[in-house]
């Protein structure tokens, strides 16, 4: 296979989950009669640009499509990352009603409406039609269509172009990088900024977050990679931030090489540098992922099959991405994990792709009393046990299965 940044040969394997189905293909009653598409999850590393990037990968089209629908606004803990996003870069860049933002996969207008509020300018781009629509009733302009440098081509000759471009969670999702990091420029003022956000490389790695695998994720990315596969596509990157999102993410900020004028901040250099002393431009440091990943999944399973034999209740929260690569990747069924509680409407009532466990709402915990829960989302462990802490008189435990087993 060739690397999708800089198309040399890949070859060396950083991890082999197996194989499951894309983790937001959440099915329907109906739907658990019919069989489900399973595909490899398999992550590998370009020892030329060192771009992580996964396997073969199907067609964007066929992971993102209307059923798999997500909407950001049903998480409390991102709209608050958002709305402190959208303030801080008001005051930071000065952005007022003559500015104009977009964003890139705009969802549901989750980000949008904190511009709208402030009377900037603003519109998304958003390829799914349910999201996009939710998010045309907030009053948000929608372009619904996947961003590419053909259709950056086409809004900037339509003068759409933008003094702030958001991509937040996003650059790790596209297959192809380079025109992806393209269209962003093409969409930017010559004085525009343009900002994203990806879960940081080196935390995945290093703290073994396993489960932040899966199909959606095209890329897994260094600080490193992402300046130079900018720098390819006329991007110069001027500053960065380390935030807590997603069990570490950074927020990169870049501007045209060509005409940008903000001078480069010293934590570029800064951050470059504990990069490469973290050894990221070398093979070792992309060994024994695999047997990382083994081992947390085998304490795991044993954890759930000695619950079973002692008759005890075990259940899940947060019916995500994380929860769906650790339960396909260890064949956990409802058997050892009877449902999953998650919040989204748009999830109860439907069941996990691959494990086929129930989505329930969290009515069903104060009911159940179950001996433990485990929290898929460990980024937002704390949230979810403040959340759940009426279960605690009860005697239910906590359970966090990645990097480790942790029960309290
Ligand atoms: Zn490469």
């Amino acid at each position: 296979m060739k690397c999708r940044h800089c198309r040399s040969d890949v070859s060396h394997v950083l991890v082999d989950l197996g194989v499951a189905p894309p983790s937001n293909a959440y099915l329907t009653k109906m739907a658990l009669k019919r069989p489900e598409k399973y595909f490899p999850l398999r992550v590998l590393v370009c020892e030329s640009c060192w771009l992580v990037q996964a396997a073969a990968y199907s067609r964007a089209a066929e992971l993102f499509n209307e059923e798999y629908a997500y909407f950001s606004s049903f998480s409390t803990e991102w709209l608050n990352h958002s709305k402190r996003y959208v303030e801080d870069m008001t005051v930071r860049f000065e952005l007022d009603s003559s500015s104009t933002v977009v964003e890139v996969a705009a969802n549901d207008g989750y980000l949008l409406q904190y511009v709208k509020e402030k009377s900037i300018g603003c519109y998304g781009i958003e390829p799914t039609a349910s999201t996009a629509n939710a998010a045309r009733q907030k009053g948000i302009e929608i372009v619904q269509d996947f961003l590419s440098t053909s259709l950056a081509q086409q809004l900037r000759s339509q003068g759409k172009t933008a003094d702030l471009v958001v991509a937040n969670n996003v650059l790790a999702h596209v297959p192809d990088i380079n025109d992806f990091s393209n269209a962003c420029r093409l969409l930017m003022k010559p004085n525009g900024i343009f900002t994203c956000e990806f879960p940081h490389l080196m935390n995945l790695i290093s703290q073994h977050q396993f489960d932040t695998i899966y199909h959606e994720h095209f890329s897994y990315l260094s600080f490193g990679t992402v300046i130079n596969i900018f720098a390819k596509n006329g991007l110069n990157v001027f500053d960065v931030e380390e935030i807590g999102t997603h069990g570490g993410s950074l927020r990169v900020y870049a501007q045209p090489s060509d005409t940008g004028s903000h001078l480069v901040s010293n934590r570029v250099e800064d951050l470059l540098s504990r990069e490469v002393s973290a050894g990221m431009a070398s093979t070792a440091f992309y060994q024994g992922f695999q047997e990382h990943a083994e081992k947390a999944k085998n304490e795991f399973l044993s954890f759930l099959i000695e619950q079973n034999k002692l008759g005890k209740v075990v259940v899940g929260y947060g019916a995500a991405a994380k929860g769906n690569t650790l339960l396909n990747f260890a064949g956990v069924k409802n058997d050892l994990i009877r449902y999953v509680v998650d919040r989204s409407p748009h999830k109860q009532n439907k069941f996990m792709p691959g494990s086929r466990i129930p989505i329930v709402s969290e009515e069903r915990l104060s009911v159940d009393k179950p001996d433990f829960v485990v929290i898929f989302p460990w980024n937002i462990s704390y949230e979810v046990k403040t959340q759940l802490s009426y279960l605690t008189k009860s005697g239910t435990k906590f359970v966090v299965a990645v990097p480790n087993l942790q029960i309290s």
